[in-house]
């Protein structure tokens, strides 16, 4: 289906961002990966998205520096010849009451998980007005639509990406262009593995136990959602059924924000 266009994914050597690679992949794509990874590692997952006979290249872009982020989108332009697919995906997360949480990662939140969708639209909007086609998906969050206590920066920064997303689709509206968010609620990946670990450690639980209760607390399906049910959702966003779709919030939650 999308034979020949060319994807980005941040955040793509891990967690959901790897699971929207294999799915965008497997519809014909050319991927330009990015992310914190090991050689090994990635030469692994590399020659797992190749197997599609598409072009992988692989951007170490830290989405703090705009600088690296205008890199990534020209060396996707020079190797793999444009910008078709933006997945704004890369994302960090810090819990902490609001009176405790430091300095450094307020601004590193906001840094990775909002500013860096600001520069890298900034910079392939560009190409994929040049080819008359586009697709950009913001990864966001419940946590873009509602609160957690012991999240202000995370929930400040998936909240502001969801209005970046609307003002984007405006600025676009005429064009075959379509700016989206999607809203996953919680996916087991390192990230989330994380706050299952602290809780088991704090509560004196166990990690099993800690699980049950986090998906519990939040989220009715008491099942966590896949990567590749967000890389699904991508794939609907970048096909002809979805032209229309512009400015949405598409959840993925297994009913977090129906409650
Ligand atoms: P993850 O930790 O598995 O993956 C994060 C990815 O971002 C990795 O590839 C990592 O190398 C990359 N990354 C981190 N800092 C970076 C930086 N400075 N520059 C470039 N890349 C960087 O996390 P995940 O759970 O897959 O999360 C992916 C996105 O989905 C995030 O935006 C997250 O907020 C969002 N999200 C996750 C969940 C969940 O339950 N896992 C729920 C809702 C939203």
């Amino acid at each position: 289906m999308l034979n020949n266009k060319t994807a980005i994914i941040t955040g793509s050597t891990s967690g959901i961002g790897y699971g929207i690679a294999a799915v965008l992949a497997k519809a014909g794509c050319n991927i330009m990966l990015n992310g914190f990874i090991d050689d090994a590692s990635l030469a692994k997952i590399k020659r797992d998205l190749e197997i599609f006979g598409n072009k992988v290249s692989y951007s170490s872009a830290d989405m703090k520096d705009p600088l690296q982020i205008k890199g990534m989108i020209d060396q996707a332009e020079k190797e793999l010849g444009s910008v078709d697919i933006l997945v704004n995906n890369a994302g960090i997360q810090q819990v902490s009451p609001i009176e405790d949480f430091p300095d450094n990662a307020w601004d590193n939140i906001l840094a990775i998980n909002l500013s860096s969708s600001f520069h890298a639209i900034k910079h392939a909007l560009p190409l994929m007005r040049k080819e008359h086609w586009g697709r950009i998906i913001n990864i966001a969050s419940a946590h873009g639509l509602v609160a957690s206590a012991q999240k202000s920066a995370y929930v400040a920064a998936k909240h502001g990406l969801i209005g970046l997303t609307k003002v984007v689709a405006l600025e676009t509206a005429e064009e075959n262009i379509t700016c989206n968010a999607i809203c996953p609620g919680w996916v087991l990946t390192p990230l989330v593995q994380k706050q299952i670990d602290d809780k088991a450690a704090a509560q004196k639980i166990s990690k099993a136990e800690a699980e049950h209760n986090l998906l519990a607390e939040k989220q009715p399906s008491l099942q966590f959602a896949l990567p590749t049910q967000i890389g699904e959702m991508v794939l609907f966003l970048c096909s002809d059924a979805a032209a229309q779709i512009k400015g949405a919030s598409l959840t993925i939650d297994g009913g977090w924000t129906a409650q």
